[in-house]
């Protein structure tokens, strides 16, 4: 199961933020308000073929994306075999805590 993906915005200055902080880097508010990330753009997209410990069997590396929302933060997300540089995509939050790049449906550009 996912969820939609939350991001923070500065309640003081309205900059966005993703990854989680404290406070706001730019103004130094503390008053951060979480929202759905929405949709974005994929920038890059490359596919994981070792870790700490060796090769990844092939098939199960997984394929990690570059994505600019449209409200400013990028963030780094799991990507489906469909998920290519310049798909729209809206991201989710899986149980395992992984940001998932799901396409928009008709959508690439
Ligand atoms: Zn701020």
């Amino acid at each position: 199961m996912t969820v939609p993906l939350q991001i923070d915005r500065c309640a003081g200055c309205s900059t966005q933020l993703f990854p989680r902080r404290l406070a706001c880097p730019v103004c130094g508010s503390a008053d951060l308000q979480s929202h759905e990330a929405g949709e974005g753009v994929v920038v890059s997209v490359t596919t994981l073929h070792r870790r700490p410990g060796g090769l990844i069997p092939e098939g199960s590396r997984p394929r990690l994306g570059l994505v600019a929302l449209d409200s400013g933060p990028s963030v780094i997300a799991r990507c489906e075999a469909d998920v290519v540089p310049g798909t729209r995509v809206e991201l989710e939050r899986a149980d395992d805590g992984a940001v998932i790049a799901a396409a928009l449906g008709d959508s690439r550009g």
